[in-house]
């Protein structure tokens, strides 16, 4: 059973606040992120250990950007999202 069998997936945006690390300007940056969402039914035909599967999945976003463009013009470096989690249950 794949992700897509069990998932809605969809892109979003979120916008955040962070600061440059090199210029120290704050900004607030559009993130991307994949939300999965669980189908309101599960598949035909699983198994028992399949529907276990369902059934214990929550759901979830990933985010997708893990480098940034500092908006600053005089700085314009690229840093890391400083936010060490990429995997959120919602
Ligand atoms: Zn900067």
């Amino acid at each position: 059973m794949h992700e897509r069998d069990i998932f809605d997936e969809r892109q979003e945006t979120k916008q955040a606040n962070f600061s440059c690390p090199h210029c120290r300007e704050r900004a607030d940056y559009d993130v991307r992120w994949v939300t999965r969402r669980k189908k309101k039914q599960a598949p035909q035909r699983l198994n028992e250990q399949e529907r276990a599967q369902f059934q214990k999945s929550r759901d979830y976003m990933v985010r997708v950007d893990d480098m940034l463009m500092c908006k600053n013009m005089r700085c314009r470096k690229r840093f890391e999202i400083p936010s060490s989690q990429s995997v959120v249950f919602i």
